[in-house]
């Protein structure tokens, strides 16, 4: 699977967005369809498509995008009242843009579960 996404344009300024935190290892930009008043995108500068893809030596970064919503939470106003950050994985994740990224959505009181349909077990 190319490494080439939409992401990887935003990170090299091809395309324009609402960048909102960047440093060497992580860039944070407004989602272009907010699902919640503050709905934000975080995401690690290398390339690794699904959360299937992450290697040990990943761990750091990956503690490193949560701390970013954290201090972005904290920026922000939402740290005391609450936010919601998730990591969507390949189609019934809900994945649509190969390049791993959590989503920071604050504003508003969360719904769960995620799913509309009643689930059977
Ligand atoms: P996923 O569905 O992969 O978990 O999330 C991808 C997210 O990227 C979606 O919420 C979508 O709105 C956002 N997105 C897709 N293309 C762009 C873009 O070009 N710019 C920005 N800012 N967000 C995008």
């Amino acid at each position: 699977m190319s490494s080439d996404t939409i992401f990887t344009k935003i990170i090299s300024r091809e395309i324009p967005a609402d960048i909102i935190y960047e440093d060497d290892e992580a860039l944070a930009f407004k989602d272009i369809n907010p699902q919640a008043p503050f709905h934000c995108l975080i995401i690690p500068k290398k390339p690794i498509a699904t959360i299937n893809d992450i290697q040990v030596e990943d761990m750091p970064l990956i503690g490193h995008l949560y701390r970013v919503a954290a201090q972005l939470a904290k920026e922000n106003g939402f740290a005391d009242e609450g936010y919601r950050v998730v990591m969507n994985c390949n189609a019934n994740g809900g994945q649509t843009v190969y390049h791993i990224h959590l989503h920071m959505l604050a504003g508003k009181a969360m719904g769960w579960p995620p799913y509309t349909e009643k689930l059977k077990v």
